[in-house]
């Protein structure tokens, strides 16, 4: 049972437990398939240029605040595949520990999705997605947003997003104040939460 951690500035960041395990089943994993792909082919989740992935999508696993999120490492595929899932079963905020399980280990965004499922019972979909001048034209246009000093993959972000998130209507996007490019959309289901997004994309 692998643990990591990574820290900045001696502050420990972010610590996981991953137990490998088979796909996480899911009965709306098609449709999660389905949007994580189309999102990758906008550009709004897969890999940097240096090669660090970016962008991740879940949805809620019936009957608690678990769920499957497609996991580390995996932008840089065009299409993705139940591997490319995996189950968090604890999101320890006030720790910053996650438990994740399955053929790969869930990012530290992670914690970000668990803090809105944590506190928005109607919640079923969370994405997470970067782009430059969506980030910009959101912020242009005063969207909700969480603190500019609370920085990716920090408990201060997932408390922030906790304190944010159910003070939004059902289906909502909000911009990621420290955490540059990236956003957080999140529904009553997968198409929902993907339509917000959809919604804010350049007509061509
Ligand atoms: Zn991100």
């Amino acid at each position: 049972m692998p643990t990591s951690s990574h820290s900045a500035e001696g502050y420990i960041k972010f610590s996981f437990t991953h137990e490998p395990a088979p796909p996480p089943a899911h009965p709306a994993l098609a449709g999660l398939l389905r949007v994580r792909d189309e999102l990758r082919r906008w550009g709004w989740l897969g890999v940097l240029p240096d090669g660090i992935g970016y962008g991740n999508i879940s949805a809620r696993r019936p009957g608690g605040n678990t769920f499957v999120i497609s996991a580390s490492g995996t932008g840089r595929h065009k299409n993705a595949l139940p591997e490319h899932f995996c189950a968090v079963l604890t999101v320890d905020i006030a720790r910053n520990f996650v438990l994740c399980r399955g053929p790969l280990p869930a990012s530290s965004e992670s914690m970000s999705h668990g803090a809105v499922y944590a506190t928005r019972p109607d919640t079923h979909a969370v994405i997470h997605v970067h782009d430059r001048a969506l980030y910009a034209r959101l912020r242009a246009t005063g969207a909700p947003a969480t603190p500019d000093d609370a920085e990716f993959g920090t408990p201060e972000l997932a408390r922030a997003i906790a304190a944010l998130a159910p003070t939004l209507p059902p289906v909502a996007v909000l911009r990621l104040g420290g955490h540059p490019d990236g956003m957080l959309a999140f529904g009553p289901s997968i198409g929902a939460a993907r339509d917000a997004l959809a919604a804010l994309r350049p007509k061509e």
